[in-house]
């Protein structure tokens, strides 16, 4: 049995008084989630301030990026070592703003992933396809290439000390969230490319669905086999749209 997990992606959003409110909001109400874990993943600069009302409470806090480099001349770069410093559990990586915006490459992110895992923290590595992609059809190659750089890079074990989030980029902030049926297709396919490398990773590996989860999509998301969770990025910003999630998700 896999235990569902819900990460907020707060992305470049939020000032000290908002995410105070945010946390207070989602600690009040977290006592109602049954059996989901629960993380955030706030800018680099809350992370002292989100670890210090955090801490104790049974919600896990990250961060959305990191380096591959351990310290030394990377100016404006952030090292595993300063995350572990405050208290994180997981780093996000290749989300496709990163890898859009930001030029990050199957191979860098893959470096990422493994200094993430190497670190004991948990990666969450994202994947997914862009509009074009799918409309051409190769939806699953790209999920295939992406997942296969992190798999050749730290082997296919490495993904159970992590979680795949399948994140359709034409999903993400769009409102236009996967139907259930869609999303479940490419989990499913996912999880097959893994068992085809390792059937007991793929049994344990969990993949969350990214991009415009909300309040009112996310029970029936939730309720497909191969989907154990979600990334949620505008809904995690509203305490009380991020709680429903996480209590979809049971
Ligand atoms: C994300 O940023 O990972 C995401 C899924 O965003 P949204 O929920 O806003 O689509």
């Amino acid at each position: 049995m896999r235990q569902p997990i819900i990460a907020g992606n707060w992305k470049m959003n939020g000032s000290r008084e908002s995410i105070k409110a945010l946390l207070d909001g989602i600690k009040a109400g977290i006592g109602e989630v049954k059996s989901a874990e629960v993380a955030v993943c706030a800018p680099f600069v809350y992370l002292a301030d989100v670890q210090a009302q955090l801490d104790g409470t049974p919600i896990a806090w990250g961060a959305q990026n990191v380096s591959k480099e351990a310290s030394g001349a990377f100016t404006g770069e952030i090292a595993t070592s300063m995350l572990l410093d405050f208290g994180c559990s997981y780093a996000i990586v290749g989300h496709s703003e990163r890898r859009s915006l930001y030029g990050e490459t199957d191979e860098l992110v893959a470096e990422k992933f493994e200094v993430v895992r190497q670190a004991g923290l948990k990666p969450i590595l994202c994947i997914g396809e862009t509009l074009e992609e799918r409309e051409k059809g190769v939806t699953t190659d790209v999920c295939a290439r992406q997942l296969n750089a992190v798999i050749e890079h730290s082997g296919v074990e490495a993904l159970v000390d992590g979680v795949i989030a399948y994140e359709p980029v034409w999903a993400i902030g769009t409102g236009k969230t996967a139907t259930p049926e869609q999303a479940q297709e490419t989990h499913a396919a996912i999880r097959q490319l893994v068992a085809e490398k390792n059937a007991d990773v793929a049994a344990k590996v969990r993949i969350q669905y990214g991009g415009s989860m909300n309040a009112g999509n996310a029970a029936e998301l939730l309720a497909m086999e191969d989907i154990d969770g979600g990334l949620i990025g505008g809904a995690s910003l509203k305490a009380d749209d991020f709680l429903a999630i996480c209590k979809a998700a049971g």
